[in-house]
């Protein structure tokens, strides 16, 4: 359908190498890829396929940019949703709409040749949240259909189909996504330290003509708690500033406007929220 055309595009772009930092998360996701990669490897030790990989970390820190890398690391098609696409849903609307997408992951790999594919659920705490008294009874369908698919894929099956999901409250999920066999391996996305916020502002200057007055060192130090969502934002607002007064070139005092800027919009953005 659209949704896989549309991923397939994305994932041919995006890798790890376009990711800032993270580099404990990276590796560690990596050597989980090449567990779906290399599967006669760990069939000769006897170890169980990975179906579930759960990335977790605040908003902004590039989960789903991981979730892209994958795919295109492990040459798998990619398949894209929300969670919170499946809230208040028709009772029965959430499975169906569950169901669609492993039949779409397997026809869109199949259709394009590929072995592999990655079903990528963001925000599934909006799906698989606890189970607490008076919930809808949509909601637990859902639920409910995710985990029927997850237990009844094979590692023989082709294409051998990966489910990537993204939440930043994993406290909320309810524990029977996080059973061995589901969603048993965990990723932690954390906040950039400054060496990772450097590299993130790198990768997202490269298409920007600097001045020589910009010390990237210094802006990674000054942004200190910037998620790579909020980097990004600050080499944009820069760019944005710097064209407003016609100049040639990204300068030091662009950037530190672009700082103050985001650093503001998010304090109100909280403000408004509370
Ligand atoms: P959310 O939880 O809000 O969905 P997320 O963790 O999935 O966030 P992404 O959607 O992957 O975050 O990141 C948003 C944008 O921020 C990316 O498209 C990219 O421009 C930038 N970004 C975030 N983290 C990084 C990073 N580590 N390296 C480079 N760019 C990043």
């Amino acid at each position: 359908g659209a949704a896989a055309s549309r991923s397939a595009d994305h994932s041919s772009k995006y890798s790890f190498e376009g990711i800032g930092g993270q580099d404990r998360a990276k590796n560690e996701l990596i050597e989980a890829l090449d567990f779906l990669i290399k599967p006669e490897q760990i069939a000769k030790f006897g170890i169980r396929p990975i179906k579930g990989i759960l990335l977790t970390g605040p908003p902004g820190t590039g989960k789903t940019l991981m979730a892209k890398a994958a795919a295109n690391y492990s040459d798998a098609v990619f398949i894209g949703v929300s969670g919170s696409e499946f809230v208040e849903m028709y009772v029965g609307v959430g499975a169906g709409r569950i169901r669609s997408l492993f039949k779409e992951a397997r026809q869109s790999a199949q259709k394009q040749k590929k072995s592999n594919a990655i079903i990528f659920i963001d925000e599934i705490d909006a799906i698989g949240g606890k189970r607490e008294g008076g919930q809808q009874r949509e909601y637990d369908q859902t639920l409910n259909q995710l985990l029927t698919e997850m237990d009844g894929l094979y590692e023989q099956e082709s294409p051998r189909i990966l489910i990537m999901a993204a939440t930043n409250r994993k406290e909320m999920l309810d524990p029977a996504l996080l059973r061995p066999g589901r969603f048993d391996r965990h990723i932690q996305v954390d906040m950039p330290d400054k060496k990772g916020r450097k590299q993130i502002l790198e990768l997202h200057a490269a298409n920007k003509p600097l001045a020589e007055d910009v010390d990237m060192d210094k802006v990674a130090e000054e942004t200190f708690n910037f998620s790579g969502a909020q980097l990004e934002s600050v080499l944009n607002e820069a760019a944005i500033y710097a064209m407003r007064e016609q100049r040639e070139w990204i300068e030091a005092r662009h950037l530190s406007y672009a700082i103050d800027k985001v650093m503001m919009g998010e304090k109100t953005d909280r403000e408004t929220n509370e």
